[in-house]
């Protein structure tokens, strides 16, 4: 098999991640890294074994296909040079920074007849490829995406930055319009919102509950959702998933708890998991990172044309709904009224929760 000749724009904190897994897969090779930054391209292509550029152009008409990893105010510059060459491109999440510039991705690629798909990798994560192949239709949905403030990312929110991820997951699993959108988010420490919460009412009925932050000391990324068919919990960082259903028994005859005898009423608490609802754990690792599944299935896609999972709709869908989200949370008013606070710089505090500590000047650095 020819290799495909490849290569990586952007090769910093995570553009170097797909370098390198790029460079790990025979069918590929890493014809360049590039970076705006000399000494970072300089230093990932000397780890790869690479050639190291500080701008694209000279890669145009030499790669089989590229992976766009900048900063998401350059999305659009960068892909949109590629697709107009004809280059099928990976280009990483939120697919770029407007709707107006995602449209246009999405029509050079239709033009070109290439592939385009969008770095939503928790597509790729085996917990959720478990959960979406069963038959389930959820009605109540709580996603939680918590982490510690990085100082990256920081062109942009916790909407674009970490919400669209589980946006992107809950219009795939819901297959439903948002018919309507309220949240409620602050700006900590710039001037995009480090933390949001959301509420999605879905034209199908269901509702979810969706969080994001970016200053929380504890990382969590997970995912429950209630449905008819039942219970699923994912939890994104370990990649298991919890599933519960009614047992047989509980389906074909109910459980009338209020008619019970005191004694069968003390029998039920021993015997609601397992004789009533049955509970599966599965163990979704496996021996790759999703990462890694990400871009070999767009490779899979570059040689046999197919339609990525995660294409230039999806991303672009995905953006739509963080825009509404950031629509709904300028809106919001931290008083109730109409001509107070708006929007994500919350009001200044009323006092102190407790006396302020003193840091010494070891602790403060
Ligand atoms: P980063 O700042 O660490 O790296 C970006 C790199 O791009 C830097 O080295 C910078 O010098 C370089 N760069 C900037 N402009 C360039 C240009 N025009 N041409 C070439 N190189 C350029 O950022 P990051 O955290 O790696 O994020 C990069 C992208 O990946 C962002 O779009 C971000 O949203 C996305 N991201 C996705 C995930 C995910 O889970 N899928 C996680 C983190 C970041």
């Amino acid at each position: 098999m020819t290799r495909l000749r490849l290569a990586v724009i952007g090769v910093g904190h995570l553009g170097q991640h797909h370098a390198r897994i790029l460079a790990s897969f025979p069918d590929v090779e890493l014809v360049g890294v590039v970076d705006a930054n000399p000494h970072q391209a300089a230093l990932i292509a000397s780890r790869l074994g690479t050639t190291p550029y500080e701008h694209y152009e000279p890669l145009i008409g030499r790669v089989d296909a590229v992976s766009v990893v900048t900063p998401t105010i350059f999305h659009h510059e960068v892909a949109s040079a590629f697709l107009q060459a004809g280059v099928p491109t990976l280009v990483e999440k939120p697919i770029c920074r407007t709707l107006a510039e995602a449209d246009e991705l999405i029509a050079l690629a239709q033009k070109a007849g290439v592939p385009l798909q969008v770095g939503h990798i928790e597509r790729f994560n085996p917990a959720f490829e478990e959960l979406i192949k069963r038959p389930i239709r959820p009605k109540f949905i709580e996603a939680e995406r918590h982490g510690p403030f990085t100082g990256r990312s920081i062109d942009i929110g916790a909407v674009l930055d970490l919400m669209i991820h589980d946006l992107d997951l809950l219009l795939a699993l819901v297959g439903s319009r948002v018919a309507r959108v309220a949240a409620v988010g602050a700006a900590v420490f710039g001037g995009y919102e480090d933390m949001v919460n959301t509420r999605l009412e879905f034209e199908n009925g269901c509702i979810a509950h969706v969080t994001a932050s970016r200053i929380t000391r504890h990382p969590k990324r997970r995912l429950r959702v209630w449905a008819p068919e039942g219970y699923a919990g994912i939890d994104f960082v370990t990649r298991k998933l919890t599933l519960v259903q009614q047992s047989e028994e509980l389906r074909q005859y109910g459980l009338r708890a209020d008619q019970l005898d005191v004694e069968a009423k003390a029998r039920l608490k021993d015997e609601v998991f397992g004789r009533y609802l049955q509970v599966l754990n599965l163990d979704a690792d496996r021996k790759f990172d999703q990462l890694t599944a990400e871009l070999r299935h767009f490779i899979h896609c570059v040689r046999t044309g197919e339609t990525p999972r995660v294409d230039g709709h999806a991303g672009r869908n995905a953006l739509e709904l963080a825009e509404r989200v950031l629509a709904a949370l300028q809106a919001h008013s931290w008083d109730g009224t109409a001509t107070g606070p708006h929007g994500p710089q919350p009001p200044p505090p009323a006092g102190w929760l407790f006396p302020p500590m003193r840091l010494v000047q070891s602790e403060a650095a």
